[in-house]
């Protein structure tokens, strides 16, 4: 059994939380108290991370994919590929 540095309260393995503080150190809290320091709970913390991280690959991807046709087609297809990015990018910080 782990312990909720916080609130003290005993938690099963799987719930419990590691948080790092500023200074390094490693704590292990509850996921009532990650919702009290983060005020979001966890689920909806991870869930944003997810999909922060799967934008920043789709976006990656398409700059690549636009740098690619830019210098394979031409200018023309670069803008192309320049819109169709921002497109993407919009449309996904717009889900969150
Ligand atoms: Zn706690």
């Amino acid at each position: 059994m782990l312990k909720c540095t916080k609130c003290g309260r005993e938690l099963p393995e799987k719930e419990a939380l590691v948080h790092i503080k500023e200074s390094k150190e490693q704590e292990i809290i509850c996921p009532e108290c990650f919702q009290k320091c983060a005020g979001i709970d966890y689920k909806t913390f991870s869930y944003r991370k997810e999909s922060a991280k799967q934008t920043f690959w789709a976006v990656a991807f398409c700059l690549a994919a636009t740098l690619y046709a830019f210098s394979e087609k031409g200018i023309l297809y670069g803008i192309a590929g320049l819109i169709c990015t921002l497109l993407i990018w919009r449309f996904a910080s717009k889900i969150k």
